[in-house]
């Protein structure tokens, strides 16, 4: 929470200056104060909103490598095409990392189960993904977290460190369960926003034209053209040389 911390005292200090500005006779400090103070709250919110600023909490949002691995993630299955997916990541070879969501995972117990037959990672994605998930309390978002774990300990019999903040939304609360529970913060590199995609070629334009090594690419089990945007992506990375490869095993390697 460095950034965020360094913002507080730089802000703090600003206050004090702008009232002895104030208080030794100058009328318009308090103009100074106003703009910012708007300048802080646009700085909070973005950092709340910009996985890559890691503003709270220390995030990866890539993995720099010289194999040419990528990392692909779907976020907020398993659901009905988790399967489909799955069975492309078979037919080109490939591995994918799922954050999942807990309650997802307890309703889908098969697809579950298949996930980790195959060979994939599952990480957490919090246990509910409701909307108001980010503005819960630090006692309620640990919960979801340590419950989600658990569900993840059931089905693969290993213990996980990896989180995904839901939305990549991140704040005090959220960093202070994390540092709790001792997770690492998962994010990306490239944002496909595949869901909001009818077509899916927009998303798939989005990854192929910029991927590069260690690149960690956000995609969805849920988004409309999951299938259209994966499977051409599969070919993109086969023509181009790239290969896959798991989140948890590429930082177990490395420490
Ligand atoms: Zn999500």
């Amino acid at each position: 929470m460095l950034k965020f911390r360094t913002l507080n005292i730089v802000f703090a200090l600003l206050i004090v200056v702008f009232a002895m500005l104030q208080f030794v006779g100058f009328e318009h400090a308090w103009i100074l104060l106003l703009f910012v103070f708007v300048v802080y709250v646009i700085v909070v919110t973005l950092g709340v909103i910009t996985v890559k600023w890691q503003f709270f909490m220390p995030i990866i949002c890539n993995l720099p490598n010289d194999r040419k691995e990528i990392f692909l993630s779907f976020d907020d299955g398993p659901g009905e095409k988790t399967k489909a997916i799955l069975d492309l990541l078979k037919d080109y070879k490939a591995t994918g990392n799922f954050f999942c969501v807990g309650k997802r995972l307890t309703e889908n117990p098969v697809f579950a189960k298949l996930i980790v037959d195959e060979g994939h990672f599952i990480g957490n994605h919090s246990y509910s993904h409701t909307s108001n998930f980010p503005v819960q309390s630090r006692k309620k978002i640990t919960e979801e977290i340590k419950n989600t774990n658990a569900v993840i300990k059931k089905i693969t019999g290993k213990s996980n460190r990896y989180f995904r903040p839901p939305y990549g939304v991140s704040n005090p609360n959220i960093a202070g369960a994390v540092r709790k529970l001792n997770m690492v913060c998962i994010g990306w590199s490239i944002r496909s926003f595949d869901t909001n995609d009818k077509e899916g070629t927009k998303a798939l334009f989005k990854i192929t034209s910029n991927l590069k090594s260690g690149d960690i690419v956000l995609l969805h089990d849920t988004s409309p053209q999951i299938i259209f945007i994966l499977e051409r992506l599969l070919i993109f990375l086969l023509e181009n040389g790239f290969r896959t490869q798991r989140i948890d095993k590429f930082l177990d390697e490395k420490n």
